[in-house]
């Protein structure tokens, strides 16, 4: 088959590798129709990722048929249409049986093995370990690319920004980065009933389509001198209940933190890759909670009823499409996703 091939920071290729095969019992083998791209997959390529060696097949989400089912997997059978969780758990170890799937300790530790530890997604085929809790079947009334986003951007949006940092009814809530995570959040801030959904990012493309198609009230560019008193202005004055960092360098972590009330939370979404600044001497007196976290995409079943049901537009996040063996192509255009107005590239199987 033919796969896109990590070869080390800056290098990769589309190239023919040996097709995966059943290894354990509880494995199935799915055929990728449809797969995308994800700002972790341009931090591994920057060499931030150092658990990704060269060789690996990049990729964490997708949509596709079963072809092969192992023999202790019950859920799933060949022919199945499915939905691949950014999140391998095995469903019976301590971590999984508390819901925290993202530190399953079956396989290296961690729920994130796909593209990561082991082969991923962006490829013709791709063997899912644990397929019985790792899978979801793809609902009728549900598009290949609108399931594409329960893999990782919807649940990682609403768990970790919406539900981990606490939403609650009526809450203001700003949104920093409006990227497809951030747009994530956006779009399922409105299920915990946030009053408000201010999003900030430095593109007005970005902010323009937070505004029309994902639930933000406001928009705020956070290259304007005065951003931070424009979103204070869109409160009481004091600030907003929930701040949600979604991009993952210093400058935007620090903004939530600017933005965030006392007594309220700012909830880390972003994947960092050099440490940022924590101004305990200033903040340790407002009473917030900042909370972080790798997704657990527990919440996958429940988004996929609001998606089923038209609550929840994910097939907006789709802007550019391209055939699979386009992915370099379709890199260039997400790694450069201003410059192209992209929000999430989709990938088919020609
Ligand atoms: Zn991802
Ligand atoms: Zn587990």
């Amino acid at each position: 088959m033919k796969a896109l091939v990590y070869h080390g920071p800056g290098a990769k290729s589309w190239e023919q590798v040996a097709d995966p095969a059943i290894q354990d019992p509880t494995d199935c083998i799915v055929r990728v129709e449809t797969t995308t791209i994800c700002g972790t997959d341009l931090h591994i390529l920057k060499g931030d990722v150092a658990a990704v060696t060269d060789g690996r097949i990049l990729g964490h989400e997708g949509v596709g048929t079963v072809t092969e089912v192992g023999a202790a997997v019950t859920n799933f059978s060949v022919g199945d249409r499915v939905i691949i969780s950014c999140v391998t758990s095995c469903g019976t170890c301590s971590y999984c049986r508390r819901g925290l799937t993202s530190h399953c300790q079956t396989v290296g530790g961690i729920g994130w093995i796909l593209g990561h530890l082991i082969n991923g997604t962006q490829a013709e085929y791709v063997r899912i370990p644990y397929a019985n809790s790792s899978l979801y079947h793809l609902p009728e009334g549900v598009t290949d690319e609108q399931g594409l986003f329960i893999s990782d951007i919807l649940p990682t949006g609403y768990e970790i920004g919406v539900r981990d940092g606490g939403v609650r009814p009526g809450d203001v809530v700003a949104v920093v980065g409006a990227g497809p995570v951030g747009l994530a959040a956006m779009m399922t801030a409105g299920l915990h009933g946030a009053s408000r959904i201010i999003a900030l990012d430095l593109d007005d493309n970005r902010l323009e389509a937070a505004r029309r198609d994902f639930g933000a009230t406001h928009a705020v560019n956070s290259g304007d001198a005065d951003w931070a008193e424009q979103v204070k202005a869109l409160t009481d004055g004091l600030g907003v209940d929930v701040a949600i960092e979604a991009v993952g360098v210093p400058s935007t972590f620090a903004a939530a933190l600017a933005l965030v009330r006392p007594g309220g939370q700012v909830a880390n979404v972003g994947v960092h890759g050099k440490a940022v600044e924590l101004p305990l001497h200033e903040k340790w007196i407002d009473n917030i909670r900042i909370s972080m976290g790798l997704v657990n995409a527990v919440t996958g079943d429940m988004l996929l009823r609001m998606v089923a049901e038209g609550k929840l537009p994910a097939e907006k996040l789709a802007t550019h499409r391209f055939t699979l063996d386009q992915i370099d192509q379709a890199y260039d255009v997400f790694g450069h996703a201003a410059r192209h107005g992209a929000l999430k590239v989709v990938m088919t199987a020609g």
